[in-house]
């Protein structure tokens, strides 16, 4: 049955919508949700608009409503068994699973979170707070997956896994994985540059098979205490040069890439998987007219490297014979991991505060795209 699943993913796009509850304080807000149907359809209400106007719907392959959690649970669930929790703290997960084992069967996966600030998606691919397991994203449940799996093929396949991790910012590309300090506790060898700014190539080459930035530290690991401390690395580079009124992590692309090389250890054959993670920049547009200088620039960034992955998803699923991978530097990183063989998931998020209205009607008619 779960081969059937990894089949039936074979070469399509999937397209998951997540709705963020209502965050404490805001508990009294009118939902813009009117309903979630069971096959994927969600209907959103605008009380702006009169009649036909006012009610959409729209539809994916499956659409996960506000009492979907990670894990964390209210002092109630506590009493609920073990085996339940688990359960409902990996419904994300759960249908990324399948995907995930066909990393290490040699496929190309890629993994987007989009939707406005705000909206989810670094709490979906990483989770509010990496010191608590079960409310772990799905980077680290993938990871921890990754090294299970392979731990249970070890008789038959010897595979190794190294990371990359990368922000897209401005159109230029920058390595989050160095670092000032080697962290005292971990046996990862991080190479120690000073963290200065500076802009990675890119080289779409088949032979280099996913590693598409060859310059970017390549970090080999084998337990799921490495991704944390390499991930905390990452973050804490991301933040570098943010303000309080720019977040940075808001404005730029983050990609974590998971290389997996398998030997079968009777036939010495040579298999290759790769994995991306990427945490998209906000895709709020930005009001013209308010938005000078620097602030300009990122959002007319954001908007053409958003709309260029959308166009080359959009063009995969017609099966357009031509596929424009070189607008962007995101679609020319993840090219050899999107169409051919390859695997796409895209969790699209939103935000069921009113105000957000024209933001959810226009990350919804994205995913659509795509769908
Ligand atoms: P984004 O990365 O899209 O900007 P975040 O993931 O940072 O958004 O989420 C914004 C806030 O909402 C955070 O405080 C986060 O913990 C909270 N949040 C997001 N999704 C959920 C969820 N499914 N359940 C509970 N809280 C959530
Ligand atoms: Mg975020």
């Amino acid at each position: 049955q779960l081969y059937n699943q990894v089949q039936d993913l074979k070469g399509t796009i999937r397209v998951y919508c997540r709705v963020r509850p209502f965050l404490p304080g805001q508990s009294n807000g009118q939902s813009t949700v009117d309903y979630i149907g069971e096959n994927g359809n969600i209907m959103i209400v605008n009380p702006l608009k009169r009649g036909k106007e006012a009610r959409k719907v729209f539809s994916f392959n499956k659409v996960f409503g506000t009492s979907v959690t990670q894990g964390t649970f209210s002092s109630f669930d506590m009493e609920i068994s073990y085996s339940i929790r688990n359960m409902i703290a990996e419904q994300i997960y759960d249908d990324t699973r399948p995907l995930i084992r066909s990393v290490l069967d040699g496929y190309n996966v890629c993994i987007f979170a989009y939707g406005q600030t705000g909206s989810g998606k670094t709490y979906t691919m990483s989770g509010p707070d990496l010191t608590a397991e079960d409310t772990w994203g799905v980077n680290y449940r993938a990871l921890r997956d990754l090294f299970q799996i392979s731990k249970t093929r070890a008789d038959v396949i010897h595979y190794e896994v190294g990371v990359q991790m990368i922000e897209i910012y401005n159109e230029q590309v920058r390595d989050l994985l160095v670092s000032d300090e080697i962290h005292p506790a971990s046996p990862l060898s991080i190479p120690v540059f000073p963290l200065t700014i500076y802009t990675l190539d890119i080289r779409n080459n088949s032979q280099l098979n996913g590693l598409n930035v060859p310059d970017a530290s390549w970090v080999p690991v084998s337990s799921t205490q490495d991704v944390l401390d390499l991930m905390r690395i990452g973050q804490r580079n991301r933040a570098v040069g943010a303000t309080a009124l720019n977040e940075r992590s808001s404005r730029s692309h983050c990609v974590l890439t998971v290389h997996v090389y398998g030997k079968e250890l009777v036939s010495g054959s040579i298999l290759k998987g790769c994995l991306h993670l990427v945490d998209l920049a906000g895709s709020e547009r930005v009001d013209k007219s308010e938005a000078v200088g620097e602030r300009l620039k990122e959002a007319q960034h954001i908007n053409r490297s958003l709309s260029a992955l959308g166009d080359v998803i959009s063009a995969l699923a017609q099966k357009s014979p031509h596929v424009p991978y070189r607008n962007s530097k995101l679609t020319q990183v993840l090219q050899d991991s999107l169409g051919g063989h390859a695997k796409t998931l895209m969790f699209v998020h939103i935000n069921p505060e009113l105000n957000s209205i024209g933001e959810t009607i226009s990350t919804l008619k994205f995913a659509e795209r795509v769908a």
